[in-house]
């Protein structure tokens, strides 16, 4: 049963220089025919499920005009939300207006995801972004006093020249908001982005762990819950929508470049606007009992708390150890079982790639 749904708005007044998103330059005239082939779109594929959570990310969602935006907020007004749904959207500093921020209210939106970044004025060159500390802090406690409470900052290191100290001070400006949720990332240069094709250099691995360490420890102290391997949250504000995808729970995906995973289908739109607007899906692929599982395992081992072995079993009839043999990882400290859920255990999560790979070539 579907019960979330992402609506991607890929437009941005500007280019990160990291970006590997799917994403276009803001033009006016391109918004209203974007904005109609996604009603299009959920038209023709929203079979009329009540939602728990609904996420509209980008792209920079809030950098539509107030107009835009109500068009867009009237289109997803469509699909039925339960009475506890967690409503996002995604914005950055620069667009969002208080103006916005009471028309987001008006039309349910309860969770704010803001992408902070960080707050120093080298990086935020170098990422070709901008953070305005002050207004940031306004439309915080305007949300909170419209009654948007739950809001999440987005936060990235590693950012070549970075040292503990810089993280520090962008720790000290996202925990004096008191955000009930902060994601973090670790910045990979991509070949195909300005700082790739700059050929700007990663910072070394030790120094990147070193980073997440602190993450981990500074958060903790502040009362934050590690759930996931780059996500934190007050107790009960762990991100629903994300949590979905984790638990590899089906969703829709609406929108520019987006992906459902619908009826063991998992399906992904054309990156290309044009075709886009002609209804094009890039690729359909029919999900294999092996190919379910694997995700299964993938995403499920991402969470701190783990896989749930008695819902996976549900799911599959058969335990996860007949399809995967665990016991030798176990034994070597890459997996801990706790109650009956499997996971990797917390001072191991940061290679949880490798631990998985190890997983994956014990198919039995
Ligand atoms: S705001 Fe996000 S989607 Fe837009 S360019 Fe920057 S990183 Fe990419």
């Amino acid at each position: 049963m579907i019960k979330s749904c992402y609506v991607h708005i890929p437009f941005c007044k500007k280019i990160c220089s990291y970006c590997d998103f799917c994403k276009l330059i803001y033009h006016k005239k391109f918004i209203n025919s974007y904005l109609d082939a996604l009603e299009k779109e959920i038209d023709s594929k929203y079979q009329g499920e009540v939602l728990d959570t609904l996420y509209i990310g980008g792209g920079t969602p809030t950098c539509l005009s107030y107009e835009e935006l109500e068009r867009l907020l009237k289109i997803l007004s469509k699909l039925k939300l339960s009475k506890d749904i967690e409503y996002t959207i995604e914005g950055n500093v620069d667009s969002i207006t208080i103006e916005k921020l009471e028309l987001l209210k008006t039309y349910g939106i309860n969770r704010l995801s803001i992408g902070v970044e960080t707050t120093n004025l080298r990086f935020l060159q170098l990422l070709n972004r901008t953070l305005d500390q002050e207004k940031c802090r306004t439309l915080v406690d305007y949300a909170r006093s419209i009654g948007i409470h739950n809001i999440n900052f987005d936060l990235i290191y590693a950012i070549p020249g970075e040292n503990i100290d810089d993280l520090e001070k962008d720790l000290d400006f996202i925990l004096s908001l008191f955000p009930e949720h902060i994601s973090t990332y670790s910045l990979i240069i991509e070949e195909n982005t300005i700082l790739g094709i700059k050929d700007t250099k990663n910072i070394s691995e030790e120094l990147d762990y070193e980073m997440y360490l602190s993450i981990c420890k500074r958060l903790k102290e502040n009362g934050y819950i590690h759930y996931e391997i780059s996500n934190f949250s007050k107790p009960g504000y762990e991100s629903k929508h994300n949590l979905c995808y984790w638990k590899n729970g089906e969703y829709y995906g609406f929108g520019l470049g987006s992906s459902s995973y619908i009826h063991k289908k998992r399906i992904t739109n054309t990156r290309s606007i044009t075709r886009y607007k002609e209804g094009i899906v890039l690729a359909e692929e029919e999900l294999s009992l092996d190919d379910e599982i694997e995700y299964e395992v993938i995403l499920g081992l991402r969470l701190l708390k783990g896989i749930d072995l008695r819902l996976f079993e549900e799911k599959y009839h058969h335990s996860l150890s007949y399809y995967y043999d665990v016991d030798q990882l176990i034994e070597e400290g890459y997996l801990q079982l706790n109650n009956h859920y499997l996971s990797i255990p917390e001072d191991k999560i940061y290679v949880s790639n490798e631990i998985l790979v190890k997983i994956l070539q014990n198919r039995k």
